[in-house]
């Protein structure tokens, strides 16, 4: 016997009951329509809903529902079967991340997004494992002056609290580390971090972006962080403090405006005056 009329390579899908014989003969005046489109069977006297065959030339098809299963069993994939599929891959692709517009992805992308969200979820856990486990006491946050006074350590009890942070955390917060205004900036900075006992040496790169000022020169700001690196270096030594003298020579204009720096520089400067 003849499987059918068709190749099972020319169907796309086939829904098996999907129609119910009036909702199937509605419209249609060809008798034809009243009998399987394959064994010729009336629809009527089978009494199932109508089986519906989507071709890949984009037409349809009706067929009772023995003849539809022949197909499936030949290899053309089940409607039904296959939405059902397509949703569990999709839940669980949800169960990791929120997708949007997900109903939009082809069988093909959905897989590789599984893989995708799934390593980035066990990338996620391992990293907050290792934060958990990386975690200083009280005492190693102790910290003393001179690291202050001499090398400007940065340490942040409450969000960077592990070497596991340090990417994110400058990636998140290093635009403020920058010093850029109209006709200066800077590209890189780098910074000694303390996390608990351990020291590290912290590179910030930033992309800089610039307009032109009517007046002035340009003007430079920080548009994004594009990187963070860092080293873990040994504590910094207690350097010798060296203590230099000036002698300063200026007019009463000026003046003002240079102990106002002194002050906020903390450099300690002693007044006097003379007329020569
Ligand atoms: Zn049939």
């Amino acid at each position: 016997m003849m499987m059918g009329n068709y190749k099972k390579e020319e169907i796309d899908k086939i829904y098996l009951k999907a129609i119910s014989i009036g909702g199937w003969l509605s419209g249609k005046t060809n008798k034809k329509e009243f009998y399987c489109s394959e064994c010729g069977k009336n629809y009527e006297e089978i009494g199932e809903r109508v089986a519906r065959a989507f071709l890949k030339n984009g037409t349809n098809i009706g067929m009772c529902n023995e003849c539809g299963r022949k197909y499936i069993e030949l290899g053309v994939l089940d409607g039904r079967q296959g939405n059902r599929d397509r949703q569990e891959l999709i839940d669980k692709v949800l169960y990791f991340k929120k997708i949007r517009n997900i109903e939009d992805k082809t069988w093909d992308e959905l897989s590789q997004l599984l893989i995708e969200v799934k390593k980035e979820n066990d990338e996620y856990i391992k990293r907050q494992r290792l934060i958990k486990e990386s975690q200083p006491n009280e005492e190693d946050w102790k910290i003393e002056q001179y690291l202050i006074d001499q090398y400007n350590i940065y340490q942040d009890k409450k969000y960077l609290t592990s070497e596991y942070e340090i990417k994110e955390h400058f990636l998140e917060n290093g635009y403020y580390l920058f010093e850029c205004g109209q006709g200066y900036y800077e590209e890189e900075v780098v910074l000694i971090a303390k996390i608990g006992k351990r020291f590290f040496e912290v590179t910030v790169y930033a992309e800089i972006d610039a307009s032109w000022q009517d007046r002035g020169g340009r003007l430079y700001w920080v548009e994004s962080i594009e990187k963070v690196e860092y080293v873990e270096i040994d504590k910094p030594i207690k350097k010798e403090e060296v203590y230099y003298d000036y002698s300063i020579k200026m007019k009463e204009s000026g003046k003002e405006l240079l102990e106002e720096y002194f002050k906020r520089k903390n450099i300690e400067f002693i007044k006097g005056g003379s007329n020569g």
